[in-house]
C-alpha cells in the first residue's frame, strides 16, 4: 500500500540552492510529489517541530538553525515511504551517510544535514500539520 511521508529541506539546503536537486532526487527514487510549501519557521513553531529533542544538548542550536533561512515541506507518496525516504535521506551525520544518499550528497555536518524526514507515522501525522 502506497503511504506518505514529509521531507523537509532545512535552511542550508535552500541557500545552497539545492532544491531542484532534492526534488529530482525524490522523483528519480519514484516518490510521487503530492505538495510543496516553502515557510519559515517562527521560533515558537522551530521549538514544537523539534519538541522530540527537548533538554537534549543540540536543542537550541537545532532550533536557530532551522529559523536561520527558509525551509521547504514536501508532502511524498510511496509504497512504504517513511522507511524508504528514511533510506534515501541517509545517516545524521553526512560523514557516515552512504553514498547516493540526500545527506551524503547535500549535508555539510551534523547539524547542517540538509533534510529532515519523518522517521514514523506519528511523526509524520504531527509534522505533516506544520505544513499542510
Ligand atoms: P534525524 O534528523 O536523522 O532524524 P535526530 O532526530 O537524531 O536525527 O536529530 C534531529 C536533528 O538534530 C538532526 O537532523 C540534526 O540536525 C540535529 N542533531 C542531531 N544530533 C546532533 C548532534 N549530536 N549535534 C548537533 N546536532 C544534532
Ligand atoms: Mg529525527
Amino acid at each position: 500500500m502506497k503511504t506518505k511521508s514529509l521531507l523537509v529541506i532545512k535552511p542550508d539546503a535552500v541557500k545552497d540552492k539545492k532544491i531542484g536537486r532534492i526534488i529530482q532526487t525524490l522523483e528519480e527514487n519514484r516518490f510521487e510529489i503530492k505538495g510543496i510549501r516553502m515557510k519559515r519557521f517562527t521560533k515558537e513553531e522551530a521549538e514544537e517541530f523539534y519538541s522530540p529533542h527537548k533538554g537534549k544538548h543540540f536543542f537550541e542550536k537545532l532550533v536557530n538553525f532551522i529559523i536561520s533561512g527558509e525551509v521547504v515541506g514536501i508532502l511524498v507518496e510511496k509504497e512504504n515511504a517513511i522507511e524508504k525516504l528514511r533510506e534515501l535521506i541517509g545517516d545524521t551525520d553526512p560523514e557516515k551517510a552512504r553514498c547516493g544518499t540526500i545527506r551524503y550528497m547535500f549535508g555539510k555536518s551534523i547539524t547542517e544535514n540538509a533534510v529532515h524526514a519523518a522517521d514514523s507515522e506519528e511523526s509524520f501525522n504531527r509534522e505533516v500539520t506544520f505544513f499542510f
